[in-house]
This record gives C-alpha cells, sequence and structure tokens, in this order.
C-alpha cells in the first residue's frame, strides 16, 4: 500500500479523498492556489503544497507544479478526483514516467474514452448498446443529411471532445441541419480546441441511467448498479438517486452483466461509470467517464462500500474487495448538489458564508469542504456540498430529505436549497416521474 497520496483538487472531493487516505492510513499531500490558502483541504492534510495562482490553468491544472510538489513531499501516488486533470490521458503517463502512480485508469482507456467517437466505437465492438448515429465523425453538409436521412429527425450533433453538456446542437429538420452542424463546430472548436463532431438520434423523453464498474486492471471487473441522473438543468444533473425508480432487478442484471463483461475484456482498471439514456425498455451507451463521478456516495450509500478506498486499493494493485455476489443494494438513496448560486436563476453566489448549519442524524452525510466564517472564491466550481440522504426505502429517504433540508441553514450567500426544498414535495418527483427534460419544464413553469 502507499505511504504517501498527492491530491490534485480542491473542495469536497479532496477531502472526501483525504479521509479515505486517513482511514487506511496513508499520510497526504494537499495541493492548492493562493485563493485556496484557507481551504479546509488544506487545513487536514499532512502537508500542503501551493502551486500556483487562483486561475485553475495555473494551479489546479500545472502539470509542472504537481509533479513538482509529488517530488519534493515523496508522494509515491497521485488521486486526481474529478474534473481538473483527472480525464488527462497525458498527465497520467507524465506522472508514470516519473515513478508516481496515477490513481486511475490506464492511460490509453481515458484517451479512448475521452474522445467521444472513439468511445461509442470501441463500446459498440465490446457489446454495448449505442445511441443509433453517424459511424465515427461528420465534416460535410452531405454526410449529415445521409445520416440523418437514415436515423430520422430530430438529431443531435455532438463534440467528440465534449464535456459539461457544451458543443451539442439539436436538429430538427433538413433545414435546420448545416446551420446546427456549422454551430457545434464552432462551439467545439472554441471550448476544446477540436471541431470534430459527430451525430446521434435526438432521444425525446429519455432517463438518465448511469452504471458504477470497477475492474482491476487485470481482467476482474464488476457492477455497483445503477444512479438515476435524470433530473438535470442545461445537461448538468442536479440530483441523483440510486437505485433507478424504474428500473427492474432484471433489467440492472442485464445491462450490468453487459458492461461488466465489457469491462472485463477491456482489462479496464479501476472506477469508471457507463452513462446511459434509457428510453421506452432500452440503453443506450452515450460516454464513459474514467474517474470518480461526483454522485458516487448514493452508490455508497446502497452498496456500503468506499469506492475511493477501492479506486487506491486496485491502483496499489491489491485486488477488489467485493466479488458481483457482495454488490447487495440495500434501500435508497438521493444526493442534491448543494451551489452557491441563486436557485431560480443560477446566478453564481461567491461570498462569505455568514453562517452555515448542516443537518444529521440516522441516514444523513454531507460532503462538503465549505465552513462556517469561510469565503467561497469566484473561481471554481460553484458546488459547496453534497447532500446525501439514505433511507430503507424511496418513500423514507424522501421523507428523511424533506427533513434534512428543513435543519439547513445558510446565511450571506444565495444556494439551491430553495430548488431543493420545492421538489422534495413535487408530486412527480415523489412518484419518480421525469426524464431529462422535466427539470428544465418545471422551472419554466415558475417563471
Ligand atoms: P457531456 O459529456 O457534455 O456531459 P453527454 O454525452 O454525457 O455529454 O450528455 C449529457 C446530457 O445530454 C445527457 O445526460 C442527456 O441529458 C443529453 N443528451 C446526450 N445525448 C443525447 C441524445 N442522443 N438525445 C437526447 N439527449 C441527449
Amino acid at each position: 500500500m502507499f505511504g504517501k497520496i498527492l491530491i490534485a483538487n480542491r473542495g469536497e472531493i479532496a477531502l472526501r479523498v483525504l479521509r479515505a487516505c486517513k482511514e487506511l492510513g496513508i499520510a497526504t499531500v494537499a495541493v492548492h492556489s493562493t485563493a485556496d490558502a484557507d481551504a479546509m483541504h488544506v487545513k487536514l492534510a499532512d502537508e500542503s503544497v501551493c502551486i500556483g495562482p487562483a486561475a485553475a490553468r495555473d494551479s489546479y491544472l500545472n502539470i509542472p507544479a504537481i509533479l513538482a510538489a509529488c517530488e519534493i513531499t515523496g508522494a509515491e501516488a497521485v488521486h486526481p478526483g474529478y474534473g481538473f486533470l483527472s480525464e488527462n490521458a497525458r498527465f497520467a503517463e507524465i506522472l508514470i514516467d516519473h515513478g508516481v502512480k496515477f490513481i486511475g485508469p490506464k492511460p490509453e482507456h481515458i484517451r479512448i474514452m475521452g474522445d467521444k467517437i472513439e468511445a461509442k466505437r470501441t463500446a459498440k465492438a465490446l457489446g454495448i448498446p449505442c445511441v443509433p448515429g453517424s459511424e465515427g465523425g461528420v465534416s460535410t453538409d452531405e454526410e449529415a443529411a445521409r445520416v440523418a436521412a437514415e436515423i430520422g429527425f430530430p438529431v443531435l450533433i455532438k463534440a467528440a471532445a465534449g464535456g459539461g453538456g457544451r458543443g451539442m446542437k439539436v436538429a430538427r429538420s433538413l433545414e435546420e441541419l448545416s446551420s446546427a452542424l456549422s454551430t457545434a463546430r464552432s462551439e467545439a472548436r472554441a471550448a476544446f480546441g477540436d471541431d470534430a463532431v459527430y451525430i446521434e438520434k435526438y432521444l425525446g423523453t429519455p432517463r438518465h441511467i448511469e452504471i458504477q464498474i470497477f475492474g482491476d486492471g487485470r481482467g476482474n471487473a464488476v457492477h455497483l448498479g445503477e444512479r438515476d441522473c435524470s433530473l438535470q438543468r442545461r445537461h448538468q444533473k442536479v440530483l441523483e438517486e440510486a437505485p433507478s425508480p424504474v428500473i427492474t432487478p432484471e433489467q440492472r442484471a442485464r445491462i450490468g452483466g453487459t458492461v461488466a463483461k465489457a469491462m472485463r475484456d477491456m482489462q479496464y482498471l479501476g472506477a469508471g461509470t457507463i452513462e446511459f439514456l434509457y428510453e421506452n425498455g432500452e440503453f443506450y451507451f452515450i460516454e464513459m467517464n474514467t474517474r470518480i463521478q461526483v454522485e458516487h456516495p448514493v452508490t455508497e450509500a446502497i452498496t456500503g462500500f468506499d469506492l475511493i478506498r477501492e479506486q487506491i486499493r486496485v491502483a496499489a494493485g491489491e485486488a477488489l474487495s467485493f466479488a458481483q455476489e457482495d454488490v447487495i443494494l440495500r434501500g435508497h438513496a438521493i444526493e442534491c448538489r448543494v451551489n452557491a448560486e441563486h436557485p431560480r436563476t443560477f446566478r453564481p453566489s461567491p461570498g462569505k458564508l455568514a453562517y452555515w448549519h448542516v443537518p444529521g442524524g440516522l441516514g444523513v452525510r454531507m460532503d462538503s469542504a465549505v465552513y462556517q466564517g469561510y469565503s467561497i472564491p469566484p473561481y471554481y466550481d460553484s458546488m459547496i456540498g453534497k447532500l446525501i440522504i439514505h433511507g430503507r426505502d424511496r418513500t423514507e429517504c424522501l421523507a428523511r430529505l424533506k427533513r434534512a433540508l428543513d435543519e439547513f441553514v445558510v446565511e450571506g450567500i444565495e444556494t439551491t436549497l430553495p430548488l431543493f426544498r420545492e421538489l422534495v414535495v413535487n408530486d412527480d418527483i415523489k412518484r419518480g416521474a421525469y426524464d431529462i427534460h422535466w427539470l428544465e419544464a418545471f422551472l419554466a413553469e415558475g417563471e
């Protein structure tokens, strides 16, 4: 096992990794920007290194500075968290070249899955069902028209390098196709420096269902069931739950079995998530994330496993600590992403947390790195915490969530908590009757 791990991230996920390290008896190194000198992950780590100024590209994305921090502190491995460098194959390779372990998959797998065209081709070859669409990239209007005629309108144009819901454009008719194609291309070029795009059938009322998997890198892999992340705004997840209210145990076993086999065939290492859209009883692969995800705690709640601990173990060359038959789902879990944003306009609301009282009690978990008196810097993601609720069933989970939201008090900044207070008593949410467009329609109604 590693003696010392450097955590190349900030916020709640840096703290989450730090906690797993402490329980494993591993020393921790925090890295931080000048804007994060007072951050909780810095206070709680055994050592800390300032790696640059506030802007992420000069600090949390600064590979030479992070590498230097490893050398100075003697860290044997790096946990990248999510976001920042977590899906940067080059970063993983550079660490490996310098004798530092990357706590994540093999660089070639990060690279394949980071290019969505390549990812879809690979998924298809591994027997995973995909959204109908172009075979590879599409560059001319004629090619786009041919694919659209084949799969039927509406279609979705997506960036090969896409992420965070950017570079996606819907075309509802042949007339809209050419302009959608050029807009998507220029957006993709601006956002990712890569204008490769592909076409998919645009599904009307799907749910977003994703499967958590783990591999040991030597041909053993298991799945940990699904998460339902259909409550989204601008293709960004807002609330996640596990298990999904619409997936049966038979469906779970079937799709879970398919992806676990695919991961065994790939000899995948570490944590990964296979994302699907789900409509009319069918699963359609959209992408794979080769890292731990924000919403991993709902899976931890219903399986009882510590997924960060598992990532560290398999990165150190140990076997998976559970087999498929050890994965038993218990109860129901819901996560709310608490953002420092206005609950209706979603305008970021950084600033000083004058008062911060988090809920507690049975089945209530709060993953956050903020504290009363802390000033939320304006430079990074606006998520300031995740409220994760576990109950014996979905009804108990919702009642507990409502109770926890009532206890939660934040003053000094705006947060998305009032939105969750509305959602938890909504009839559609209570019935689990929502798709990926539900939340935006709900928000539009209130305007
Ligand atoms: P990103 O990497 O930018 O997050 P994804 O491929 O994961 O992109 O898609 C993000 C979200 O966009 C999905 O959860 C879903 O809401 C929507 N989406 C993606 N592909 C389709 C599709 N073919 N039809 C309808 N909605 C889609």
